[in-house]
């Protein structure tokens, strides 16, 4: 077996005295969908945001394997060599493509500005490459030049993907990525992502409360309550066969997330 993209070890955050998440512990291989899932407040976001050096947990280790000097401690790396791994390695998906997005830019700068931040400087190619982008979400190019307030939901959240994307991440963070959205429009952004996670070979790690989503997305499975994972494995055994009683609530609709 290959070395694992990401090992995580006895990760906690808290929140003042409020856990975050705790005692977290798991590898992710090159390739590997991971799925996040648990109700509101299992501590989904906190965990995702540690990961992608957004939050500092005060304990563990999150060992990431980079291009030039193998397993690295992202955080307690520098925060000019994290930066420059969230923009080179890492990409992150936010449930609100505001969050992800400059509004006040157009569609093609949105995915050209990732371009520039890694050392692209050639204009005609940094277009082309978003309009490919672009039409790989699905947006046609007559939409390149318009901005993302001009959008719909969906469209936004597509240009977020292509954004995310286009510089060819290693790993891609995502919370809710379909959370905001209609679901006639989830669906298609679903078949969406699943199409381009098989097409690029990407490792993911996605946070959901929706077991729909990861039953299409994920190889594995995460179930985390009040910050602690209660159950991994294969996706299929954890929603076909789930052993925790939690988790058999989560599967048979009965909790409300
Ligand atoms: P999820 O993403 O699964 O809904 P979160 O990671 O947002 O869960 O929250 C996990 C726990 O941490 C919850 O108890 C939540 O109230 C708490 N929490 C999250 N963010 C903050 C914050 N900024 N300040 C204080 N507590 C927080
Ligand atoms: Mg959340």
């Amino acid at each position: 077996m290959s070395t694992p993209l990401l090992q995580v070890r006895d990760l906690h955050k808290f929140y003042g005295d409020r856990l975050g998440c705790g005692d977290v512990n798991f590898d992710l291989y090159p390739g590997e969908v991971l799925g996040i899932v648990g109700e509101s407040g299992s501590g989904k976001s906190t965990l995702l945001n540690c990961l992608a050096g957004h939050l500092a947990p005060e304990r563990g280790q999150v060992l990431f394997d980079t291009r030039d000097q193998g397993l690295v401690d992202t955080l307690t790396m520098s925060e000019p060599r994290r930066r420059l791994l969230a923009r080179t390695d890492w990409a992150f998906v936010h449930q609100h493509a505001r969050d992800g997005l400059r509004m006040n830019v157009s569609a093609g700068g949105n995915v050209g500005e990732r371009l520039m931040a890694v050392g692209d400087r050639h204009y005609g190619n940094i277009r082309a490459q978003a309009i490919d982008w672009l039409d790989r979400v699905e947006i046609t190019a007559d939409r390149v030049d318009d901005r993302p307030s001009a959008f719909s939901g969906g469209m936004q959240q597509r240009l977020q993907i292509a954004r995310n994307l286009v510089t060819g991440p290693r790993l891609v963070f995502m919370d809710e990525p379909t959370g905001g959205l209609d679901v006639s429009v989830q669906a298609r952004l679903l078949d969406l992502l699943r199409g381009l996670v098989r097409e690029m070979g990407l490792s993911a790690i996605i946070v959901t409360h929706d077991l729909a989503v990861v039953r299409l997305l994920a190889d594995r499975l995460m179930v985390m309550k009040s910050g602690h994972v209660v159950e991994s494995g294969l996706t299929d055994q954890v929603l076909d066969d789930p052993q925790h009683a939690y988790t058999q609530l989560l599967v048979s609709s009965v909790l409300q997330v």
